[in-house]
């Protein structure tokens, strides 16, 4: 965190003592030459900004844009043509390939036993079909901390909807729970079971009456149909179930998988840098959303942020010493795909970049500067940050967020550094049917953007170099240091293998 105390008594010190003030040089926005770009783009950013308007059109006239379908294409296009218009420089799209397409169909459940009542689910994504018309079945529940045990009795579940819960206390960290769910759900497809409420692992999705979609592991798919249930329908469950009482559903989920894999690509725009045009700052969001409303908080704000930060820099007139490249990555949702295909497609450029800034926690007001495990870089960061106190009171932390396209670069050793926005609003609207225009506020969104594009052009603009890429040793370190292992583990990310582990 940053330490309003020391700074004011430098401030004090140096006020009668020139010596003292040339030792103490704060490295501030001002003593860095980057101010006048900053009071340029700050005054753009806020006063002229597109971002609610670019907001409304990706929710209403885009909408959802799940990786691999048409309407992604579409975002693709509008994203592209957008970066254009705004005027940056080298504006074009790299493509990848995800393993595979899916779209969701209709998914229906009705309770048949002890009550007649609708029930509410939505499809967990890359997750399959029960047969045309549906089934009815009896509910089997299996304990999410028990996976092992409820895998060697399977043949128990043949022909029930297994309903999981997380009951007693857990044997395993969630992250190695997590990394063996997609298994044992495919251990009940084979044992014969009919579909899995399943799809907040055992747990309730937050919210009144809400579900929430999702993937249930990196680059996984699933035959089996997994559902997300609204927490008062799996609460009525629970209560039958611990009664003793048979609960039986009437099922229909019908979703469809493409039989290869299907294109996708990133999009991306420059500023390309006047002193150091080799050297890149990434500023990024992903483009791709779920599909059980607009996708306007994830990552809808994102990608306006990211657009309006662009707007902003070229409206200013302003050319930054490095390239800023905005980048809106596709795939984010299936577990990173286009972030990481970006590293591998500019692997031979990743010495040369210098940081990636990401926005993608939602609807809330920026509150952390979180730097991705890099607090070597907090003192340097931290006069920069008291530079927004009349915007923001904004913290500054080594934090990690590696359940986003941050994930890649920290992984590279560089500091992604994450926008981490106040959560409270957006654990409802997260990859539910509640992500939708009507959960943003535009002051605060053009806020989130004005940092957005303040921090990634201060660092673009430094005199010197923010920072470089960590060699693989001491980022596993780092990683194994911060008990992030397990984790990474189990998204299949861990590409270190004995790096980093502390002499026996
Ligand atoms: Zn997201």
């Amino acid at each position: 965190m940053k330490n309003r105390l020391l700074i004011l008594t430098a401030v004090l010190v140096t006020a009668n003592c020139t010596f003292a003030r040339e030792l103490s040089a704060p490295k501030s926005a001002e003593a860095d030459t980057t101010k006048p770009g900053l009071v340029r783009i700050a005054g753009n950013a806020t006063m002229d900004s597109p971002a609610f308007q670019l907001l409304t059109e990706l929710s209403d006239e885009v909408g959802a844009r799940v990786t691999g379908s048409p309407e992604a294409r579409k975002a693709i296009e509008w994203s592209a043509a957008k970066m254009k218009s705004i005027g940056l420089e080298n504006v074009h799209t790299e493509k990848w390939n995800l393993w595979k397409g899916w779209t969701r169909g209709p998914a229906e459940a009705v309770m048949l036993a002890p009550l007649h009542r609708p029930l509410a689910i939505s499809a967990m994504g890359w997750t399959g079909s029960t047969p045309t018309g549906g089934v009815d079945a009896d509910i089997a529940a299996a304990n999410l901390f028990d996976l092992e045990e409820e895998a060697k009795n399977a043949s128990k579940f043949r022909g029930k909807i297994v309903y999981v819960v997380a009951q007693g206390k857990p044997k395993q960290s969630f992250w190695t729970i997590f990394g063996n769910y997609a298994s044992f759900l495919r251990q009940l497809h084979a044992a014969g079971a009919v579909a899995v409420i399943g799809g907040d692992f055992g747990f309730k999705p937050e919210g009144m009456h809400l579900t929430h979609t999702g993937i249930l592991g990196f680059f996984v798919d699933e035959e089996i149909p997994v559902v997300s249930m609204a927490k008062e329908d799996e609460g009525q469950i629970e209560r039958y179930l611990a009664e003793g009482k048979s609960v039986r559903l009437h099922v229909n989920i019908q979703n469809r998988f493409t039989s290869g894999p299907v294109e996708s690509a990133n999009v991306v725009g420059e500023v390309v840098g006047r002193e150091h045009p080799e050297q890149v700052v990434v500023i990024g969001a992903h483009l791709d959303s779920w599909d059980l409303s607009e996708g306007t908080t994830d990552n809808g704000v994102g990608v306006s942020c990211v657009l309006a930060a662009a707007d902003a820099i070229m409206k200013s007139g302003v050319r930054p010493r490095r390239t800023m490249r905005f980048v809106l990555w596709t795939g984010e949702e299936q577990g990173f795909g286009g972030s990481l295909a970006y590293m591998k497609q500019h692997a031979s450029e990743i010495k040369d970049h210098v940081a990636a800034v990401v926005l993608d926690n939602g609807q809330g007001p920026v509150k952390e500067f979180q730097l991705g495990g890099r607090d070597d870089l907090i003192a340097s960061f931290d006069p920069f940050s008291d530079s927004l106190e009349n915007i923001r009171d904004i913290k500054v932390t080594a934090e990690m967020e590696l359940e986003s396209d941050t994930a890649p670069f920290i992984l590279a050793g560089l500091p992604g550094i994450n926008l981490a926005q106040d959560p409270a609003e957006y654990k409802f609207t997260h990859h539910s049917e509640a992500d939708a225009l009507e959960a943003v506020k535009p002051d605060v969104l053009t806020q989130d953007a004005t940092i957005m594009a303040l921090t990634a052009y201060w660092i673009a603009d430094r005199p010197d170099r923010f920072a470089s890429p960590w060699p693989a040793e001491k980022t596993a370190r780092m990683l194994r240091e911060t008990g992030q292992f397990e984790k990474i583990n189990a998204f299949g990310l861990w590409t270190f293998g004995n790096l980093g582990q502390s002499p026996q």
